[in-house]
């Protein structure tokens, strides 16, 4: 199966020919996309890169078949040619070979000379698992071609780790926030969350649960690049309030709050009884 991914040519120019002739292949780039569970399991996938390869009809020499490139007599397979001027003496890139050192008299006709050819490769890419957002992977010698005998660029893999609907990672970390109902806040009981691995786990939510508390699964976050070690997975836990509510529930919930808890037990609503009392602490303050 193949990867989504957008290609994009030449990151670094084709630069310091070495031998006379030969240049180096540019570098090339490609940006690819995966998921937060391709980036938790690692994978192996098949990208195709539309690029310049040797041409095999002249092994990239350039010349054809039973021809060889020459040297050039304009320059001498220097590349460059002087030239008198005044006092001075100029160097110019050679208008013959145009700074090659060579000349093909017999192009190749696949390649028309230049010893390369644009073609689509099928490159294997494994992507490990614990995989960063903005990871740069190197592909050494699958760039382009060198031109008549230079090296090839390398190609360079840019992952983007896509946001997830229900998970945010942070480093080796998940996080996911789940929604509760009062009566389960309040009364305990457990629930079940999804896991990146596609299973489910279950949480079990003491009594008196409160919005903004986390739970803590050991070990069910990301895996950690080149390790076997496992981040943990937080549950924060959003408790909802009740809507739409029959007669019925709406006369229980009355019900609920006309009970007063009886002497010297403790309140049912300990942190909105404590900020109003300090409220009324606040305000019979300032009257003072
Ligand atoms: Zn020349
Ligand atoms: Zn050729």
């Amino acid at each position: 199966d193949e990867m989504f991914g957008d290609f994009m040519g030449g990151g670094r120019q084709a630069g310091n020919r070495g031998r006379a002739g030969a240049s180096r292949g540019a570098d090339l780039r490609y940006n690819m996309q995966i998921s937060l569970e391709d980036a938790f399991q690692g994978r192996e996938t098949q990208i195709r890169v539309p690029t310049a390869v040797t041409c095999e009809d002249c092994n990239g020499s350039g010349a054809s078949k039973g021809s060889h490139p020459t040297t050039c007599g304009m320059c001498q397979g220097r590349g460059k040619v002087r030239a008198q001027q005044g006092f001075f003496t100029i160097e110019r890139t050679c208008p013959t070979c145009n700074g090659t050192g060579q000349v093909i008299e017999d192009p190749c006709q696949t390649c028309g000379g230049s010893g390369r050819v644009q073609k689509e490769k099928t490159l294997k890419v494994t992507i490990p698992a614990g995989v960063e957002d903005g990871t740069r992977i190197r592909l050494a010698g699958e760039g382009e071609a060198g031109s008549r005998g230079g090296g090839a660029g390398d190609l360079y893999i840019f992952v983007a780790v896509a946001p997830h609907r229900m998970f945010q990672r942070d480093a080796a970390d998940l996080h996911i926030r789940v929604p509760i109902p009062m009566a389960t806040a309040a009364l305990g009981g457990s629930i079940e969350v999804p896991t990146i691995e596609g299973k489910r786990a279950k949480v079990t939510i003491p009594k008196g649960a409160q919005s903004g508390h986390q739970f803590r699964l050991r070990g069910k976050g990301m895996s950690v690049l080149r390790s076997q070690a496992r981040g943990d997975m937080y549950i924060d836990v959003v408790v909802e309030t009740p809507v739409n509510l029959s007669k019925r529930q709406e006369e229980l919930l009355r019900e609920f709050q006309g009970e007063k808890p009886a002497k010297g037990e403790s309140t049912t609503s300990p942190e909105s009884e404590g900020f109003f009392s300090r409220v009324k602490e606040l305000w019979e303050d300032l009257t003072d």
